[in-house]
């Protein structure tokens, strides 16, 4: 019996599997992670399309696609996983990926809800949801939307008026440090 050829694999999958610290060719598109996942319903590719896309060198589509801005980083599909793929590691660094290289996003509004969701993090150690939407609303000019569901948010304790430190912001924000360290690496 022959030794299987190895995947020598495309340029964006090694850029991937360095920038995301796992091995996406390990792949074998049991598609486990894209039934867990409860956004994939809207996304435009499934996460084990995304995943078929990297191996398959198909950059364009990557990072141009809607699903790694809609992906929430919530991990049912890293838990899924039979081959231990961090995919939700790898939606991560797809999205760095698309800002380093000034991809057009098909929802833009998605690029500022994760800097208005980062900010908030970086500020207060975890979000403050109303501070949040403040800044996204005013990035996006989308004033309007969904604030006749403020005040029943707000009845219900889902919101808070004024933002709740947590104790671990130091933390935060070494971690914030550090990853501006590492992006300045050429
Ligand atoms: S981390 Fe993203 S891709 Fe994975 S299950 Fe959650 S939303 Fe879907
Ligand atoms: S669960 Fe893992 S092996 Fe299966 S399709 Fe998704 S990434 Fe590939």
């Amino acid at each position: 019996m022959t030794n299987p050829i190895p995947w020598s694999g495309s340029g964006l999958l090694e850029e991937v599997r360095q920038r995301s610290g796992t091995e996406v060719s390990a792949c074998f598109q049991c598609h486990k992670c894209s039934t867990g996942c409860p956004i994939g319903p809207e996304m435009d590719f499934l996460p084990s399309q995304i995943m078929r896309l990297v191996h398959l060198g198909a950059e364009n589509e990557v990072l141009g696609s809607q699903a790694i801005w809609l992906c929430a980083s919530c991990e049912a599909c890293t838990t899924r996983c039979p081959m231990a793929i961090d995919i939700a590691g790898v939606m991560d660094a797809l999205r760095i990926m698309a800002i380093d290289r000034q991809t057009v996003l098909p929802d833009a509004h998605g690029k500022q809800f994760h800097r208005s969701f980062l900010g908030s993090v970086r500020r207060h150690g975890r979000v403050y949801e109303m501070g949040m939407m403040a800044t996204y609303k005013l990035r996006t000019f989308d004033l309007l939307s969904d604030v006749e569901k403020i005040p029943q948010m707000l009845a219900q304790g889902k919101l808070s008026l004024l933002p709740n430190r947590s104790g671990g912001i130091k933390g935060v924000r070494e971690i914030f440090r550090r990853a501006e360290e590492e992006d300045r690496k050429p």
